[in-house]
């Protein structure tokens, strides 16, 4: 067995503790990755809280965006070699048969995919542990090729908030002549708003936070919103083709916002607040508009979100944490204070 450090949480809502555990020896197909680098995602807190009511296993080692180095290979590996820069993002292994997996889309596995962290593995052996620790083994087929010139601990973020955004605008088909809104400017919110801009659509932040709106434009926003006035929706009805809500609450009149959306727009919710969302589908039937979620994405959609990211020189605003700082850096998530990703330098733990 690799003994592992780890930062964990023990119980739900609880402070993160040091915390030693234990991961697989390598099988003929995983790969053993020294991470370097792992991003705080908004996920992460949920999970530790246990604000989904999933019944989230403790201990628990949270964080799905991983960036590092490969130690070693299991003998059958054909993908990857030791020293090559990897990353991990929020899952590491599916069914593999289903319908779903099948077509390339293994984040919409139909008995559900095994999460980086708080999943059973798929033989039964142990609850996975994620990103805030110093090594990881995971099979060739779920680590993804980190581009040359992104630096690992730029590239960590790309894992979760990059795919997450990446994924929805792609679906729905963001380009040149196309109006885009985004919801929130947090983690995942500034990386819609660099992929959008980069995918040549016209970008607009709405955000609760006034003093935001220098950042949005520094960022490639277009247009800044702020949703704490009435008039802004009454302004701007019928304007985006597409919302990518990334809000983590459910304090939002979603009236409101999708009034902003033109005939037939649609409004994406990746956003996963512990509260639902409460909605009047009159604003959807008077125009035909739609609501939407998405989840992650693909393997295949991640490693070309990456080298788009790569061939953009797309990367996210990051602060640079030590692991004993964890506890804090949520508090400041928790405000929305944060510019606009925590990152853990894991090679300090
Ligand atoms: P984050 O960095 O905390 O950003 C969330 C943003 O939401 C904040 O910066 C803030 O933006 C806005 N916000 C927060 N509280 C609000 C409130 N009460 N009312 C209105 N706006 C509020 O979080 P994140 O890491 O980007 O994650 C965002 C959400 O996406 C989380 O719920 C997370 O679990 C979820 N998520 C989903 C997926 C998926 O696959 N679907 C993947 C990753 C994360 P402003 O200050 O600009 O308003
Ligand atoms: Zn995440
Ligand atoms: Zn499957």
């Amino acid at each position: 067995m690799i003994q592992t450090k780890g930062i964990a949480a023990l119980k739900a809502k609880e402070a993160l503790v040091p915390y030693r555990f234990e991961r697989r020896d390598p099988k003929e197909y995983d790969v053993v990755i020294d991470i370097k680098y792992c991003g705080i995602c908004h996920s992460d807190i949920h999970m530790t809280r246990d604000e989904w009511g999933f019944g989230s296993p403790f201990p628990m080692v949270p964080g799905h965006e991983i960036a590092g180095v490969v130690r070693t290979v299991g003998g059958k590996v054909t993908k990857y070699k030791i020293g090559d820069r990897v990353g991990v993002g929020c899952m590491v292994d599916s069914c593999r048969e289903c319908a779903h997996c099948k077509k390339g889309m293994e984040q919409y596995c139909i008995p559900g995919n095994t999460m980086t962290y708080g999943s059973m593995e798929r033989d039964g052996s142990a609850i996975t542990q994620g990103g805030y620790s110093d090594v990881i083994v995971v099979n060739e087929d779920y680590v993804l090729r980190i581009p040359d010139n992104l630096p690992l601990d730029k590239a960590a973020p790309l894992l979760c908030a990059g795919i997450t955004t990446y994924s929805p605008l792609n679906h729905w088909k963001t380009g040149p002549g196309k109006k885009v809104a985004v919801m929130g400017l947090g983690g995942l919110g500034h990386m819609a708003v660099k992929i959008a801009k980069a995918m040549g659509a016209e970008v607009t932040v709405l955000s609760q936070s006034e003093k935001k709106e220098i950042d949005a434009k520094r960022l490639g926003a277009d247009d800044f919103l702020n949703t704490k006035s009435p008039k802004v929706f009454q302004e701007n009805t019928l304007r985006f083709d597409l919302i990518i809500n990334t809000v983590s609450s459910a304090d939002l009149n979603m009236a409101n916002y999708f009034g902003l959306l033109k005939l037939d727009g649609t409004l994406v919710s990746v956003g996963a607040p512990e509260k639902p969302l409460t909605i009047h589908p009159f604003p959807l039937i008077l125009m035909r508009r739609n609501f939407a979620g998405s989840v992650i994405g693909s393997i295949k959609e991640t490693q070309e979100m990456l080298d788009f990211c790569g061939k953009h020189n797309i990367t996210p605003e990051i602060e640079l944490i030590e692991p004993n700082q964890v506890n804090d850096a949520y508090a400041r998530v928790l405000k929305s204070d944060i510019r606009y990703r925590f990152v853990i330098d894991m090679g300090k733990i």
